[in-house]
C-alpha cells in the first residue's frame, strides 16, 4: 500500500501596526515603495530592533496551538539573493525557533496534528510583471510573519485543507492575524512524498506560496498522483521544489531542492536574544475567547450537531452566544440549529441584518426557544416569535 504524507509550512502574517523591525506602517495595498526605510530595506548601517508586539503574538499563536514557549529564542540570518529582498537576506529564527511542538486536534476526526515548530520571521517585498517589464514593491519587506511548520503526519489534500482551516480560524479568533488570504496573510508551502508499506518514505517534493486551501488540496491531490505514477513506472521522484499552476490544474519543475547548507544560516549579529515574559503571554491567552478547538471538540459531544455545523457556529461568536444560552434552558441542538443557522438566517437576509450578529440577545432567544419547548408552540408560531425579537431593539 502506498500512503501520501503531507507536510506544511505556513506563513501568517501578524496583526500588528508596524513591522518586525522598524516603525514602518505594517499595511496592505499602500501605494508601492511608500512604507519602507532603510532598516526594512537593509541598507548599509542600518540596524534592526524587534517589534515586541509581534513577538507575543507569535507566542500567543504558539499557546493557542499547545506549543511550547521557549524561554530564549535567537534570530538568524537566511542568505538568499532575490529582487523582492534587497538585504540579501531574510532575518529569521533558525537554530533557536520561539515555540517548539504542540498540536491541533482536527475535531471531526479526533486526530492530532503535531507542529514541529513556530518561528519569528520578516516578510519579503513583491515582484509585478506587467506588460513584459518587471516592478518591485518593497513596502512589504519587513512585515512580521509567523513561520508554523507541521509534523509530516497529514494524509493528503482533505486533511490538509481541514487542518488549515481550523489553524486559521483559530489564529483570527486569537486575534493574532486577519486570516485575510485575498492579502496574502496566510500562504502555505506543502511537502508531499510517498511510504510504500510502512518503510522510510520517498523524497519530497515542495509547492510554495499557495494562497487558497483549494489550492492547497487539488495541489496535494495531484502531486500524490503524480508521484504514484512515476512509481509505477518504475521511475525515480527527485526531490525539488515545484510550481503549482492552479488554473491549469498541474505542476512544473522549478529547481532542486535547495539544502539547509545552500542558505549559510548564521547568528543575526545586530540582535539580542529574544526573552518573552511568560507570565505575559499567559494573561494574553486567557483574555482570549473560547478557541474553535475547544468549541467544536464541546458541540460535537452534543447529539444532533454535525462538523459542519459546529465549525460555522465556532466560526460566529454572536451565534455561538445565543446558541449556548439557549441550549442551557431548552437543549435540543437539532432544532436549536435550525432555528438559528436555518431560519433566523432566512430572515437576516429578507431584513438585511448581519447573518452572523443577531439583533436580539442570547437571552430573548434562549426565553423564545424555552417557550417553544415548553409550551409547544408550533413552527409558524415559533418563527412569529423569532421575527418578533428580530424587530425589538
Ligand atoms: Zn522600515
Ligand atoms: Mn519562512
Amino acid at each position: 500500500m502506498t500512503e501520501t504524507i503531507v507536510g506544511l509550512e505556513i506563513h501568517v502574517e501578524l496583526k500588528t501596526e508596524s513591522k518586525m523591525f522598524c516603525s514602518c506602517a505594517s499595511q496592505f495595498a499602500k501605494a508601492p515603495n511608500t512604507l519602507c526605510c532603510p532598516i526594512c530595506m537593509g541598507l548599509p548601517g542600518a540596524l534592526p530592533r524587534v517589534n515586541e508586539r509581534a513577538a507575543e503574538l507569535g507566542a500567543l499563536a504558539g499557546r493557542a496551538l499547545h506549543s511550547q514557549m521557549q524561554p530564549i529564542s535567537r534570530f538568524d540570518r537566511k542568505q538568499y539573493f532575490y529582487p523582492d529582498l534587497p538585504k540579501g537576506y531574510q532575518i529569521t529564527q533558525h537554530a533557536y525557533p520561539l515555540c517548539r511542538g504542540g498540536y491541533l486536534r482536527l475535531p471531526e476526526t479526533g486526530r492530532k496534528i503535531s507542529i514541529a515548530e513556530m518561528h519569528l520571521e520578516e516578510d519579503a517585498g513583491k515582484i509585478i510583471h506587467r506588460d513584459g517589464k518587471s516592478y518591485v514593491d518593497l513596502n512589504r519587506c519587513g512585515v512580521p510573519l509567523l513561520e508554523i511548520v507541521t509534523e509530516p503526519v497529514l494524509s493528503g489534500g482533505e486533511e490538509a485543507a481541514a487542518f488549515l482551516t481550523l489553524l486559521r480560524d483559530t489564529l483570527i479568533a486569537a486575534g493574532v492575524t486577519t486570516g485575510k488570504m485575498q492579502e496574502g496573510a496566510m500562504r502555505v508551502d506543502v511537502n508531499v512524498s510517498l511510504r510504500q508499506d510502512g518503510v522510510r518514505p520517498g523524497p519530497r517534493t515542495e509547492m510554495k506560496n499557495l494562497s487558497s486551501f483549494r489550492a492547497v488540496r487539488a495541489a496535494i491531490d495531484h502531486e500524490a498522483e503524480r508521484q504514484r505514477a512515476l512509481l509505477q513506472r518504475g521511475e525515480s521522484i527527485p526531490g525539488e521544489t515545484r510550481r503549482w499552476d492552479e488554473r491549469g490544474g498541474f505542476s512544473v519543475s522549478l529547481r532542486k531542492k535547495e539544502g539547509e547548507m545552500d542558505y549559510r544560516y548564521f547568528p543575526e549579529p545586530d540582535l539580542p536574544p529574544l526573552r518573552l515574559d511568560v507570565h505575559r503571554i499567559e494573561k494574553m491567552y486567557a483574555a482570549c475567547p473560547e478557541l474553535p478547538e475547544s468549541i467544536q471538540m464541546r458541540l460535537l459531544s452534543m447529539p444532533g450537531m454535525t462538523p459542519d455545523k459546529a465549525a460555522q457556529l465556532a466560526r460566529q461568536p454572536g451565534l455561538l452566544r445565543c446558541f449556548d444560552t439557549a441550549f442551557a434552558a431548552a437543549p435540543d441542538a437539532k432544532k436549536l440549529l435550525n432555528w438559528l443557522l436555518g431560519d433566523y438566517r432566512a430572515i437576516a437576509r429578507k431584513q438585511g441584518l448581519d447573518p452572523a450578529a443577531p439583533p436580539f440577545s442570547p437571552a430573548q432567544f434562549a426565553c423564545l426557544m424555552q417557550r417553544a419547548l415548553t409550551e409547544n408552540l408550533s413552527y409558524q408560531e415559533t418563527r412569529t416569535g423569532l421575527e418578533e425579537i428580530c424587530r425589538t431593539k
